[in-house]
């Protein structure tokens, strides 16, 4: 990924106009800066951190994808390797900076977008340091922004070491000791598993999730989701409407991790004094150390404009908001069960460049030249 120079300009004044501004570099972001690219657009990706690939960056060092090479290609470039292989987190985080370089997208790194508000006809973003206009944004700043911990975290002695997942990297970094996981999401399970080799570990879950196998009869889940159409069944269809919300935990089972792995389970952890740690069913156990698998919340509150339903959420149709040329992009189910993984965010990413260039043609006298970018 090569980060521009940044155009200098005192705060509240726009340093530059561009058709689109695109919020978040992460492999939502990629996606719809391919389609923009082909389209010959004048845009911008911004990009928070300083280094590209961020989140994939903040996960834990032995991380593999549940969605095999086959399934984790962005549009209009392959990820490398086996099809059937599993990509570590290293492999995505190389294959999203190769994926921006090789399309020379225009990312710039370090430019945490502040705020977003409509001005005169134009959209006004606003990072520490510069501010742009544009005609059309696209926010793709992630499914999972803030990590959620929660209060009883808060009851926890000082000596008790705890962190929420994002900050996990290896089982070097926790205490010997008896340790608590609490989340039973694929995180959670797969954070359990790894310290089980070398350490005595309980695994909280507040509520079971439907565990998929990662493979049947030699094929991996992902190629029956997609050969059945399952993966791209729209959230207001029946079988869409049945399948949101209703997380899955791929590759795992409760039981396997107890007897294979000898991990202790619980339900939900409910209370915590000193390093004693208390569960749904009144039972309690002493910590040295506790990880908080316990998700994330959105925050969108930098932005100000009327695209938020009366519990905080964006509210949206495919990623198009009420506010004419606003976009989300990479929202867990924005459309199908796929929206947020890397191999089908770009039916999504599609989807909305469409949207822009009907908008910016209908706009500009002197609608965008289509230009191949492979
Ligand atoms: C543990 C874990 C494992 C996963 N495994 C898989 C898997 O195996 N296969 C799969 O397909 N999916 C997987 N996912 C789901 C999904 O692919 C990832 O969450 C992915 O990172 C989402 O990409 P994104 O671009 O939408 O968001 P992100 O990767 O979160 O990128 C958003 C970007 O926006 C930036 N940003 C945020 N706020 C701002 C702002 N105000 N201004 C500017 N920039 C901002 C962030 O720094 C970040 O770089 C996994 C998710 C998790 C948490």
């Amino acid at each position: 990924m090569q980060p521009s120079a940044p155009e200098t300009a005192t705060k509240g004044t726009a340093t530059g106009r561009h058709e689109v501004i695109v919020v978040g570099g992460g492999q939502a972001g990629l996606a719809i800066g391919y389609f923009l690219a082909q389209q010959g657009r004048d845009f911008k990706i911004l990009e928070a951190e300083p280094e590209p690939a961020a989140a994939w960056r903040q996960r834990w060092d032995s991380l593999k994808l549940f969605t095999p090479v086959r399934h984790s290609s962005l549009p209009g470039f392959a990820f490398p390797g086996d099809p059937g292989s599993y990509p570590t987190r290293d492999h995505v985080v190389e294959y999203l900076t190769d994926y921006a370089r090789h399309f020379d997208l225009p990312v710039e790194l370090n430019s945490r977008v502040r705020s977003l508000r409509r001005t005169d006809g134009a959209y006004l973003i606003e990072t520490d340091d510069r501010s742009y206009e544009a005609d059309q944004v696209v926010v793709a700043t992630g499914p999972f922004q803030v990590p959620f911990v929660p209060a009883i975290a808060d009851q926890l002695a000082q000596g008790v070491v705890h962190l929420h997942s994002t900050s996990y990297r290896a089982p070097a970094d926790i205490p010997q000791g008896r340790v608590l996981v609490v989340g039973g999401g694929n995180t959670g399970f797969q954070i359990a598993e790894e310290l089980s080799a070398s350490r005595e570990v309980h695994l909280a879950i507040g509520s079971r999730q439907t565990p998929l196998p990662q493979r049947i009869l030699g094929r991996d889940i992902f190629w029956y989701l997609d050969a059945t159409g399952l993966i791209r069944k729209p959230r207001e269809s029946r079988v869409g409407r049945r399948l949101e919300g209703r997380d899955t935990l791929i590759g795992s089972r409760p039981r396997k991790l107890r007897r294979r792995h000898g991990v202790a389970l619980h339900p939900r952890a409910v209370g915590a004094s000193g390093s004693t740690v208390t569960f749904d069913d009144g039972a309690s156990v002493e910590f040295e150390a506790v990880i908080w698998a316990t998700g994330f919340r959105p925050d969108h509150s930098w932005i100000d404009a009327e695209i938020f339903d009366d519990r905080g959420r964006v509210a949206h149709r495919r990623g198009v908001t009420a506010a004419t040329g606003l976009y989300v992009l990479g929202l867990s189910w924005q459309h199908t069960r796929g929206s947020a993984l890397i191999g089908w965010v770009g039916d999504d990413a599609r989807y909305l460049a469409e949207h822009i260039n009907a908008f910016q043609s209908h706009t500009s006298d002197a609608p965008a030249v289509p230009q191949p970018v492979a």
